[in-house]
C-alpha cells in the first residue's frame, strides 16, 4: 500500500505499536532512509509530508520513540514499528493518536497495564513505593508474600466469602500483582509468558491434529 509522493519518493504507512499493551500509538509515513535510520539507530524516523523531510520523531518534543523491531507486512509495502518506551506519541501529548483505541489507558489489557506501573517503580526510592521496596528488598520477602496471597486466593475460593478483604477478586489481584512484581525483579516479560502460552497452545492444537487428523484436515 505504499504512495508515491510528488517528488515521485516512494512512502510505506508505518503503524505505531506499543510493545506491553500492543496499543496502537500513531500512523506515520516512512521513506527508505527513515526506516533504515530506524533500524539502525532503534529511534522512530518517519517521512514528514508537510515538511517534506526526514522525521525523527521526539526531535522537538522530546518524546522520542524507542524501537525493538521494524516489522514489514505480508508485502512489504507498509511496517509496524515496535515501541518499548512510555513517551506520548501524540503531538497533543497523549499516549496515542488513536483516543479510543483498545488498549488505551482505560481499555483493555489490565496485565499489561498492571506490569507497566511494576517496572516503571524499578528504579523509585523504596521510601515512597511499596512496589519499588518489594523490587529491591530482600527476595525471601516477596517469596513469602506471593505464598500468603497464593493462600488467600484458596481461601477466598473456598468459603466463597464476601467479607471485606477476603474476596475471590481482590485476592486475585493482589496474587497477580506480587506476581507481576516477581516476573518483573527476573526481568521476565509478559511477551515471554505469551510466546510460552502460544507454545503451548499449538502443541496442544498438534495433539488433537495428531488424533483426528482427517476430522481436521477434511472440515468436517
Ligand atoms: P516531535 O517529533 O514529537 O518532536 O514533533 C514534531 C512535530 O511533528 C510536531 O510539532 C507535530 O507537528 C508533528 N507530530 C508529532 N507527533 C505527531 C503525530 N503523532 N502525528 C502527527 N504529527 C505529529
Ligand atoms: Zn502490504
Ligand atoms: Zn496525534
Ligand atoms: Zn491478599
Amino acid at each position: 500500500m505504499a504512495v508515491i509522493n510528488e517528488a515521485g519518493k516512494i512512502l510505506y504507512p508505518v503503524v505505531v505499536q506499543r510493545a506491553t499493551t500492543r496499543q496502537v500509538l500513531m500512523c506515520a509515513f516512512a521513506d527508505d532512509e527513515a526506516l533504515e535510520l530506524t533500524r539502525k539507530t532503534k529511534r522512530a524516523h518517519f517521512y514528514s509530508r508537510s515538511r517534506q523531510s526526514l522525521w525523527e520523531k521526539g526531535l522537538t518534543s522530546g518524546n522520542y520513540l524507542i524501537v525493538q523491531d521494524v516489522l514489514p507486512d505480508c508485502d512489504n509495502d507498509s511496517f509496524l514499528y515496535v515501541v518499548t518506551n512510555d513517551n506520548p506519541a501524540c503531538h497533543r501529548n497523549t499516549t496515542s493518536c488513536f483516543d479510543n483505541s483498545p488498549g488505551s489507558e482505560d481499555g483493555p489489557n489490565p496485565l499489561a497495564r498492571l506490569y507497566q506501573y511494576i517496572h516503571e517503580r524499578q528504579n523509585a526510592d523504596p521510601n515512597q513505593s511499596y512496589t519499588a521496596q518489594l523490587l529491591q528488598g530482600p527476595l525471601e520477602k516477596l517469596l513469602k508474600k506471593i505464598g500468603e496471597e497464593a493462600i488467600e486466593v484458596i481461601v477466598a475460593a473456598a468459603t466463597d466469602s464476601h467479607t471485606e478483604g477476603a474476596d475471590l477478586v481482590w485476592e486475585s489481584c493482589d496474587l497477580l500483582y506480587h506476581l507481576s512484581v516477581l516476573l518483573a525483579r527476573f526481568d521476565v516479560s509478559l511477551q515471554t509468558l505469551d510466546q510460552e502460552l502460544i507454545r503451548r497452545h499449538d502443541r496442544s492444537l498438534f495433539a488433537v491434529m495428531n488424533r483426528h487428523p482427517l476430522r481436521l484436515l477434511s472440515h468436517n
